[in-house]
């Protein structure tokens, strides 16, 4: 859970982390959302009553229409729950919430890369992959608020099952830091570097054993590459947008990741799209989800 207080031109006066600890009830981890938003309000030396608005990121799936979280994949146990009325009665103001990666591009689009320009995408490779979109400079929304779901465009229809939606080679079978680990715990052989982390292997561990020289966890890595590639050229002949953004936690590779996507869109992507587009990385780091909250939360009221 992160909370913050987020000025009109994008300045984070404050910034506060609290663990979710998902498996309690739903009513203890609210509270302390609440409490983390009193703390973001304490940190940056404010008070509810100057707030222009509570703005919401949420993983879905949810109804943003009528401001409920129908059954977030991410937290257990939770039916419709009214997220926007509690926060707006909670704190007296306006709230609104959007899917947290669709969230995240309405802030590129405001303060960040996407500045200035109209079509912008926005990819989180992080424990999921998120997607989401600003299409002719408006939040692509879908008809609830779920559209944009790049994660789960298929890269390959036999292939690996995806944990969230339950069909086969979705791109977060594949390339978010979840399945990057589950890759390399299926291939490992006994020696690897990587076989001493076993059980608690992340994705951080199969970069820095490829870096290393490690072979098998050099072949994940450039399986990792080229499944994000695949699935961005996709993405990138559907909308032909201006502009391609990548953060999360798996972008911490920097470069390594970055140019060979930025090499396959420029081989692979029709030529209109692949003249139009950029792709680059995020630069909001740690503060994606409470800038992308911003952004939606200063389209409330
Ligand atoms: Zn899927």
């Amino acid at each position: 859970l992160a909370a913050g207080v987020v000025g009109p031109d994008g300045t984070v006066h404050s910034f506060a982390v609290v663990p979710t600890r998902r498996r309690r009830p739903v009513e203890e981890i609210l509270a302390d959302l609440w409490d983390l938003g009193h703390r973001a309000l304490a940190e940056a030396d404010a008070t509810a009553a100057e707030m222009f608005a509570v703005g919401i990121g949420s993983g879905g799936p949810l109804d943003a229409r009528r401001g409920v979280l129908t059954a977030p994949a991410h937290l257990p146990g939770w039916r419709d729950v009214p997220i926007v009325r509690l926060a707006a009665q909670h704190y007296g103001l306006a709230a609104r919430v959007e899917n947290d990666a669709t969230a995240v591009a309405g802030a590129e689009y405001r303060w960040g890369e996407g500045r200035g320009l109209d079509n912008i995408v926005y990819l989180t490779v992080s424990t999921g992959l998120g997607g989401g979109a600003v299409l002719g400079g408006q939040l692509f929304l879908g008809a609830a608020g779920n559209g944009g779901e790049l994660g789960h465009v298929t890269i390959d229809w036999h292939g690996r099952r995806c944990p969230t939606c339950g069909r086969r080679g979705c791109l977060e079978a594949y390339a978010s830091g979840t399945a990057i680990a589950e890759r390399a715990r299926e291939q490992m052989e006994p020696g690897s570097v990587l076989a001493e982390r076993a059980g608690e292997l992340t994705a951080a561990d199969v970069w820095a054993a490829a870096q290393a020289g490690d072979d098998l966890a050099g072949r994940i890595w450039a399986e990792t590459v080229a499944a994000l590639a695949c699935g961005v050229v996709s993405i990138v002949n559907l909308f032909e947008p201006d502009l391609v953004v990548l953060g999360g936690g798996v972008t911490r590779s920097g470069a390594a990741l970055l140019e060979p996507l930025q090499r396959a869109v420029a081989d692979q992507a029709m030529g209109p799209a692949a003249a139009a587009v950029r792709v680059t990385l995020s630069s909001f780091g740690e503060r994606a989800g409470v800038l992308g909250a911003a952004a939606v939360g200063y389209l409330a009221g």
